[in-house]
């Protein structure tokens, strides 16, 4: 199918911008990468009046280290994320998810801000947003926003940015490195979406559990923490009675959907595996790294 007509604009500087989505509001889009954005609109199951193109803006393509505060530009591309120093060092959890985004072909074009703006249920990037306990960066005439991912993701597709705002950046704490982080997928073949994931960091010492985040997507509206499962762990060792008891909460921190990919039983049963998975991986790291 092809696109419906809309307008387009080449955003020359930030402020334009921002006038542009004051303008425009709900009829405006801000293209980025356009992996997402053009599928939907040759499909149209969008109609906006304007596209917005963001692409010329150098400032919003940076990653930066500052105070134990990595700051990602909405405009870096999944592929530079993937291959920064900065992000390899002090935020693993995202290096090991970013090999897991599409294939290479989108990754070379599709944005870190693009990825978190949309919040696709199946995607990696919130996700992991979420369990490093990142921030949102949001700015529109009226100034700037600073939300944390845990008030940020709402929804299906649904998030705390208001149509006049610009998502510019996301800032993420570094990962603890005694910390110990697993991210674990299952898509139907290497590249596509996720039916179901993983996103786990936590301590331990002696295999002994310390602190423990899991954040699902792919079956969920949203990426998801599970907090009474997070609960059981902390000061559990990982044996087969703590196998049993997260594998029984965590029926209740989650509710998968069904869709065309499959029941939300199976989306369930899917998660447990991942969880054991993910699990078993990070003490792993503890082990072979003492
Ligand atoms: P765009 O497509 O340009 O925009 C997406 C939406 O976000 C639009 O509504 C746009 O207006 C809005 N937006 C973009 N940037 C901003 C901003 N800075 N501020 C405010 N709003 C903004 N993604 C995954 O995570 N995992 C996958 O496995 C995966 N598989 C894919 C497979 C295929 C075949 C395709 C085509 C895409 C896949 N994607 C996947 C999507 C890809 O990762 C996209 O890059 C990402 O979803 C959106 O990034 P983008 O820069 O392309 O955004």
């Amino acid at each position: 199918m092809k696109a419906p007509k809309f307008s387009y604009t080449r955003g020359e500087s930030l402020d334009q911008v921002l006038t542009l989505l004051n303008e425009y509001g709900e009829e405006g889009r801000i293209l980025a990468g356009g992996q997402s954005l053009m599928p939907t609109l040759n499909m149209r199951l969008s109609n906006p009046k304007i596209l917005i193109d963001i692409n010329h803006l150098s400032e919003l393509n940076s990653i930066s280290l500052k105070a134990d505060i990595v700051s990602i530009g909405a405009l870096s591309r999944h592929s530079e994320v993937g291959r920064s120093p900065i992000v390899e060092t002090h935020l693993p959890l995202i290096a090991d998810a970013i090999p897991h985004v599409a294939h290479i072909a989108i990754r070379n074009r599709g944005t870190f801000g693009g990825s978190v703006a949309l919040a696709d249920p199946a995607a990696e990037l919130p996700a992991c947003v979420l369990a490093l306990g990142g921030t949102v960066v949001l700015k529109s005439v009226r100034g700037i926003r600073k939300i944390l991912a845990e008030d940020y993701f709402l929804g299906l597709y649904e998030t705390e940015r208001k149509p006049d705002e610009l998502l510019i950046e996301v800032q993420i704490p570094v990962q603890d490195p005694t910390a110990l982080s697993a991210f674990v997928e299952l898509s139907q073949r290497k590249g596509d979406y996720a039916i179901a994931g993983l996103a786990f960091i936590g301590t331990s010492k002696k295999q002994l559990i310390e602190t423990a985040k899991l954040v699902y997507f792919g079956s969920e509206i949203k990426p998801t923490l599970a907090k009474k499962t997070m609960a059981i762990l902390i000061n559990s060792r990982w044996d087969d009675n703590t196998r049993e008891l997260i594998s029984e909460t965590l029926g209740q921190d989650l509710d998968p959907m069904t869709n065309l990919q499959g029941s939300a039983k199976m989306k369930l049963h899917l998660q447990k595996v991942l969880t054991n998975r993910a699990i078993d991986l990070a003490l792993k790291k503890e082990k072979t790294s003492r």
